[in-house]
């Protein structure tokens, strides 16, 4: 068959010919298959399998789009349950603006959500920045109550549409997805190495997850490492898979990659940000007269160390078994910075003047030279694992 017309489509679909192939998703910091996309695959009858590229721009025409995706959610949602991809994995698929308009789709989610055969937590819905912007206000309020339900939702292809940035602060977004195209650019292109080194910064920094996609080469999947991406997809760990396939992959065992030096960068950033703000609200604030109401304005940043942008990373890696003795060390100054925060808060809301401050700011400045210290160490001991550990095993 060489083309596809929309009665083979409507035929295809009674038949329920479309099906479902998952493509892993690798932890970079556990070394763990945690998620999957579901991908679209027409089995014909006569045992052809045929790629998205032949049916789904022809059910997007047609409108055949809707029933398509409540078809393929249906199955999925078959298969997250009683066959069998465990509670752990995180499984995305793919929707198109045309599936919010009505709410038969969202209904149909927050449907299987209500009757518990589906889990909020185990299903991200994936859609292009182009497909969001198109739809309007009314798919951002569908997707805002998905969200809110505990539906993850991931910018498919990032950095390939107009305006990502001002789409990311609007929406609801959990993940991006950085585009294959320039993943696979940046080995050759300085540009694309800092768009996609900034944009995983980026994503840090708005705490939503990165995933990298059609990574196909070892130097690929390392140079994202090092910069701090914990997710990959692509032809590296695996093509996308039948439902059994895919299930027997996941128990596989893969080489170990140590700490990721790209985690303890970004930890080095964020401490040295999280001081900037510190001492930076101390002098504003203190130059303040000491009755000032502005003073009891917050303004400092996170003062409870487990909340931090460096305490939520680092609560698990130091609880992990894999935790060196490296990574253990930086507990104390992370404590103690904390500690001189909270410190340096009270004092300026009872009203210390800036010279009065000068000994806890110059503390402050001593504990973080330390903790910069033992982040580089951890971070070289990181790229020691990747580049001169894993030399011998590949
Ligand atoms: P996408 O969502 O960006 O999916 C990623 C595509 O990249 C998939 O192609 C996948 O097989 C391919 N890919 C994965 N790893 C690599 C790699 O390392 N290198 C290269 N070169 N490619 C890689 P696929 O399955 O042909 O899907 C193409 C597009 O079709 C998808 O792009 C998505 O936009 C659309 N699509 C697929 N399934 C569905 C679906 O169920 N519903 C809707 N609405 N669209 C779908
Ligand atoms: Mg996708
Ligand atoms: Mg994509």
């Amino acid at each position: 068959m060489t083309s596809t017309t929309e009665a083979d489509l409507a035929e295809g679909l009674r038949n329920r010919e479309i099906v479902l192939h998952y493509q892993p998703k690798f932890s970079l910091v556990t070394n763990e298959i945690v998620g999957a996309e579901a991908l679209a695959r027409w089995r014909r009858p006569d045992g052809t399998l045929l790629p998205p590229s032949a049916f789904i721009p022809l059910a997007e025409r047609t409108g055949a789009i809707k029933d398509l995706t409540l078809q393929l959610l249906a199955g999925l949602v078959g298969d997250l349950g009683s066959a069998g991809l465990d509670e752990h994995l995180v499984v995305s698929l793919n929707v198109t603006a045309q599936d919010f308009e009505g709410d038969m789709f969202t209904r149909a989610l927050l449907g299987a959500i209500a009757h518990g055969v589906l889990r909020p937590g185990s299903l991200e819905l994936e859609i292009t920045e182009t497909q969001a912007l198109s739809a309007g206000t009314r798919i951002r309020e569908q997707l805002r109550v998905l969200t809110d339900a505990g539906i993850g939702l991931a910018m498919d292809d990032y950095g390939t549409g107009y305006s990502s940035i001002d789409t990311l602060s609007q929406w609801s977004f959990t993940t991006i997805k950085l585009d294959q195209g320039m993943i696979g650019r940046m080995l050759g292109s300085s540009k694309d190495a800092t768009i996609v080194r900034s944009s995983i910064r980026l994503g840090h920094e708005l705490g939503v997850n990165v995933v990298a996609e059609g990574v196909e080469a070892m130097v690929q999947q390392d140079f994202l490492a090092e910069a701090g991406c914990t997710l990959v997809q692509g032809y590296l760990v695996s093509s996308p898979l039948p439902l059994d396939e895919f299930k027997r992959f996941r128990h596989h065992d893969r080489r170990s990659l140590g700490m990721s030096p790209g985690l303890a960068h970004m930890a080095l950033i964020d401490h040295v940000q999280w001081r900037r703000q510190m001492v930076r609200y101390a002098i504003r604030a203190a130059s303040l007269p000491s009755s000032d109401p502005g003073r009891q304005l917050d303004g400092h940043p996170v003062l409870c160390e487990r909340d931090c942008a460096f305490g939520r990373w680092y609560v698990d890696a130091n609880a992990s078994p894999g935790a060196t003795g490296t990574c253990r060390a930086l507990a104390a100054p992370h404590a103690d910075l904390h500690r001189l925060g909270k410190g340096l808060v009270h004092r300026v809301r009872s009203g210390a003047a800036l010279h009065e401050l000068a000994p806890m700011l110059s503390e402050l400045k001593q504990v973080s030279n330390e903790l910069v210290c033992l982040l580089e160490d951890f971070e070289d001991a990181g790229l020691c694992a990747l580049y001169d550990g894993a030399t011998a095993s590949r």
